[in-house]
């Protein structure tokens, strides 16, 4: 089993080291700063090998250069972004695989947040790292892509088993919670789950990672199939797409 560390740094990202116990090798997902790295690193004993990027943001890839220079460590990222990771040495896509060690993540190509994301999904371990794709309770803003194309990514997000941890690269659940409520009022489920985040944000704690199957229960962004929600925007019966599209819009704007 890999044993993940989740690091908050800046005002709201988390990072994460990926340490591979047989092959001692270590990974750390989207670095946006050096020193929270090398201190979680050192107190452990671990070397960095590999850098995982989900996408170009420099708040998800500012530390590559150092790191790289302090650790040779190998950087991988998104081939449809290859030109804007930088110092990277290995690009992937849809169907490619990611190692740390003998242990594999299969790639997905998630694009909508940037032209060129990636989330990076560890089968054995039910670990799932998905960048600025998809938050607890949100997803990430369509910088540069469409609404059909953020759907189709979670769509592909969609698919994986429900005991998957997400992984998510920013604690913006009490605030995604508040619009998701607005849409979808009479979704128990939100309902508890929001009671939950109020509680553990009071004590400081951190909200992800959270398992799929809550944000398929909770997650408006997954879930423009549902009834309230279309009833709520006036879309009863509207493609999917366009309702998640409206869904995106209201949150632009709430
Ligand atoms: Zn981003
Ligand atoms: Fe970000």
């Amino acid at each position: 089993m890999l044993e993940i560390v989740q690091i908050p740094v800046l005002s709201d990202n988390y990072l994460y080291l990926i340490h591979d116990p047989v092959s001692e090798e270590t990974a750390v997902v989207d670095p946006a700063v050096e020193d929270a790295v090398v201190a979680a690193l050192e107190s452990r004993g671990w070397q960095l090998t590999h850098i995982f990027n989900t996408h170009h943001h420099w708040d998800h890839t500012g530390a590559n250069l150092a790191l790289k220079e302090r650790y040779q460590t190998t950087i991988v990222g998104p081939s449809a972004d290859r030109d804007r990771i930088p110092g990277i040495d290995i690009a992937v896509g849809e169907g490619d695989k990611a190692y740390l060690g003998d242990v594999a993540a299969n790639v997905f190509d998630v694009p909508g947040h940037t032209r060129g994301h990636i989330a990076y999904h560890f089968v054995d371990d039910r670990a799932l790292f998905c960048g600025d794709t998809l938050f607890a309770m949100g997803c990430g803003r369509l910088f540069e892509g469409t609404p059909d194309q953020m759907w189709q990514s979670l769509s592909k997000l969609l698919a994986l088993p429900d005991e998957t941890d997400v992984y998510c690269a920013h604690e913006y659940t009490l605030s995604n919670g508040k619009f998701a409520l607005s849409v979808e009022p009479e979704n128990l489920a939100l309902v508890a789950r929001m009671a939950e985040v109020e509680a553990a944000r009071k004590r400081g704690e951190p909200t992800v990672p959270s398992k799929l199957g809550l944000e398929k229960a909770t997650n408006p962004f997954l879930r423009p199939m549902s009834d309230e929600i279309q009833e709520t925007l006036g879309m009863l019966g509207a493609p999917w797409p366009k309702v998640f599209g409206e869904i995106r819009t209201r949150k632009d704007n709430f």
